[in-house]
């Protein structure tokens, strides 16, 4: 079946074409890989050369990413330094090239790692059309969304407040076994910490269990250690060629804890 894929001059345009169902072009990472291998289903891409799509400007206390703005993007802007690290551990340079931020909120298990630490810094995202919403309901409602993701807002952390580990069996640039990324705002004792895991459920997950574990503790081996005996409650990993479940389940209080002492390579 052949496939049209219609530009449109702008986000408003292309977000009325997509009330038809049809699906969107980002950087094509994975829909154009899926059109390759022979997705079926569809006949029609819709795409913006919308330059908003590709914009980062503060806003708030916060950053705002258009979600056409590339993974080679986010490194090089000198106000995302705290994201450069995640953005550069998706896949290799070309992969970084193409791959956008509207793309990986969709990208499944073991992809995602960018959302999981939008998740822990309590991201928020604004369709084209319709209200803003908060990162995580719009992951618990993704297979049922419909239209463009248009941005992403990120609150901006304190300074050291933000963390992220990418287990892989290949570095630089293997798939996740899994990722964790936590926002643990003030010095001494830790107060609203926020910890999402990657490739540990069909979506970025928040670990909220141990959050709550965190409340008050000491950023120390006997603080963080009830946060690690209740962090995979609430997470559901799956089997994939990366890693299997219990293998998942096995490392991952090991790898929380070394994230949480800044031990984590
Ligand atoms: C070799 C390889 C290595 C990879 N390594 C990693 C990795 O290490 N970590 C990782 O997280 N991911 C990885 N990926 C997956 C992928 O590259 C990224 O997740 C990327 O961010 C997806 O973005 P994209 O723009 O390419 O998405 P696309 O392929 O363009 O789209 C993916 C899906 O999202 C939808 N979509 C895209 N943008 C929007 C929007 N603005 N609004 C609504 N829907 C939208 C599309 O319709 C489609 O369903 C890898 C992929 C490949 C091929």
């Amino acid at each position: 079946m052949s496939i049209t894929v219609e530009t449109y001059p702008s986000l408003r345009e292309a977000a009325r074409a997509m009330r038809e169902s049809t699906w969107y072009l980002g950087g094509g990472t994975l829909l154009m890989r899926g059109v390759n291998y022979g997705a079926q289903g569809f006949d029609r891409i819709v795409r913006t050369t919308d330059a908003a799509m590709r914009e980062i400007h503060p806003e708030g206390g916060g950053i705002r990413l258009g979600a056409g703005v590339r993974m080679a993007q986010v490194m090089a802007h000198p106000d995302l330094a705290f994201l450069a690290p995640v953005a550069r551990s998706v896949g290799g340079p070309a992969v970084r090239n193409m791959a956008t931020v509207g793309g990986n909120l969709f990208a499944r298990s073991p992809f995602g790692d960018f959302t999981t630490a939008l998740l822990a810094l309590d991201a928020s995202v604004q369709m084209a059309e319709g209200p803003a919403l908060p990162l995580e309901s719009f992951l618990s409602g993704r297979d049922r969304q419909r239209g463009i993701v248009a941005s992403v807002l990120v609150p901006r952390p304190s300074q050291g407040a933000f963390r992220f580990a990418k287990v892989t069996r290949t570095r630089p640039k293997g798939a996740s076994v899994m990722c964790i990324a936590a926002h643990l705002p003030g010095g001494g004792r830790i107060t609203n910490a926020r910890v999402a895991f990657g490739a540990m459920g069909a979506t970025p997950l928040r670990a909220k269990a141990a959050e709550t574990a965190l409340e008050g503790a000491g950023p120390d081996a006997g603080g963080i250690q009830r946060a690690l005996d209740v962090c995979l409650q609430g997470l559901d990993p799956q089997d994939d060629a990366i890693a299997s479940a219990w293998y998942r389940r096995e490392v991952a209080p090991v790898h929380l804890r070394r994230l949480l002492l800044g031990e984590e390579r």
